[in-house]
């Protein structure tokens, strides 16, 4: 049988009817298995990365100089600290706000757990309000319900890379003082009111883990305008210790803060500012794929994440929300059909208060979050990343809605 570069294979070329799907007898359209998320690393950047590796810098050298350069360039913001990952990032990004023992942080359970995980390493209390139903971002009506004289950030995240809120959310903050930070891991490269994520909070978080936008193997960086943030951000990433501070005695460090080795290296940094050069393709692509994935199925029993006005999703995840009350099945059942399709299907996230951990230590209940809950009931995440081919990405329209008309009422 034909196969396309990504693995898919010619439509129709076996005698099976196409309609059906795997589980009832129909062919794979696919070879092997077609992740949710790849990254793309070319012979030109292992051939920089190579060059780097024989420079006399492995960690802190002249490209994570460069490579924060060209973030805070990319995303208009006047500074970029680059960090070991995105839980760093937002570790450090709380200690700088001052987020410290016994205050509050008000964030979304509508999130990977390390969005509030970063607030316990903090010695704070995460305090979760839920999403709204239509965007799937936190609900700034929520939050000022939930706002106290102890809440001392707000920590909003850019579900599947649809910029939140900011206008309302902003204007809260501002209100009560209060720090917004963005958990921006999903949305490099969105904008929000025409301006690129990275400025539309007082601190914007990015991780570089493969799966995202860019990646550096493991990464993230904090941006923000405030020089002294930056300065403070800085000294964090190792261990806290100011360097240069006695002219008199050039040996001189002093440590100033409880930091940590949150650095990256060299030549992380060397494949990040190559990444850097790509991403505006890389979303164009995605958008492109998203656009033909959101016509192809405006006919099924699924709903979409709607954007708030003048947000453009940079497109980290494409989520569908079976309409389950159309289903012959559940979700399970979708999910199970789509791997036999050979999808790499997943579901973005488990509500991060029905952990065990987050139960345990506050109690929480089922139902705590309605909107959330639900929404995770029903949620699948399809294959989205730019090196999909035309081919690939109608294959998975294919196969998707051959298994939703086969366990459709
Ligand atoms: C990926 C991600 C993180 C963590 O980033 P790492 O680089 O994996 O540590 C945090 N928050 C969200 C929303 C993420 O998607």
């Amino acid at each position: 049988m034909a196969k396309f570069k990504d693995g898919s294979m010619k439509r129709y070329s076996r005698s099976s009817h196409p309609n059906l799907p795997v589980i009832a007898g129909g062919v794979p359209l696919f070879d092997s298995l077609l992740p949710y998320a790849r990254h793309a690393v070319d012979e030109d950047d292992i051939q920089a990365l190579i060059e780097t590796l024989r420079s006399p810098f492995l960690t802190q050298g002249p490209h994570v100089d460069e490579f924060e350069k060209a973030l805070s360039h990319q995303c208009q913001t006047p500074f970029a600290v680059a960090v070991n990952n995105g839980t760093s990032a937002l570790h450090a990004a709380y200690l700088a706000a001052g987020i410290s023992p016994g205050d509050e942080v008000i964030t979304t359970p509508f999130t990977f757990a390390a969005t509030a995980n970063a607030v316990l390493y903090c010695g704070a209390v995460p305090v979760f309000v839920d999403i709204d139903p239509e965007t799937w971002t936190i609900d700034p009506i929520d939050i000022a319900a939930k706002i106290t004289s102890k809440t001392k950030a707000v920590v909003s995240v850019d579900f599947g890379g649809l910029p939140c809120h900011y206008e309302e959310i902003r204007a809260l903050c501002r209100q009560h003082n209060i720090t917004l930070i963005a958990d921006a891991c999903h949305s490099l490269g969105a904008e929000y009111k025409g301006t690129p994520v990275g400025t539309l909070a007082d601190i914007t978080v990015l991780s570089f883990h493969p799966a995202k936008h860019i990646t550096t193997g493991e990464g993230g960086a904090i941006l923000t305008s405030s020089p002294k943030l930056a300065h403070k951000l800085k000294l964090l990433r190792h261990h806290g210790i100011e360097k240069g501070t006695r002219p008199e005695e050039p040996w001189f460090h002093e440590m100033r803060e409880l930091g940590n080795n949150w650095r990256i290296t060299d030549f992380q940094c060397t494949l990040g500012m190559r990444q850097l050069k790509k991403l505006d393709a890389w979303v164009n692509r995605r958008r492109n794929i998203a656009k033909r994935y959101s016509e192809a199925f405006r006919h099924l029993p699924v709903s979409i994440q709607q954007s708030p006005p003048h947000a453009l999703s940079s497109y980290h995840l494409f989520v569908i929300s079976l309409d389950l009350s159309q289903f012959k099945t559940d979700r399970r059942g979708v999910f199970v059909a789509l791997q036999r399709e050979r999808l790499g299907v997943q579901v973005h996230y488990i509500p991060v208060h029905l952990h065990p951990f987050y139960r345990q230590r506050f109690g929480f209940q089922v139902g705590a979050f309605p909107v959330a809950e639900a929404l995770y009931e029903s949620v699948i995440s399809l294959p989205l990343f730019p090196g999909m081919t035309d081919n690939g990405v109608e294959s998975v329209i294919l196969a998707t809605e051959r298994v939703i008309r086969y366990y459709q009422k």
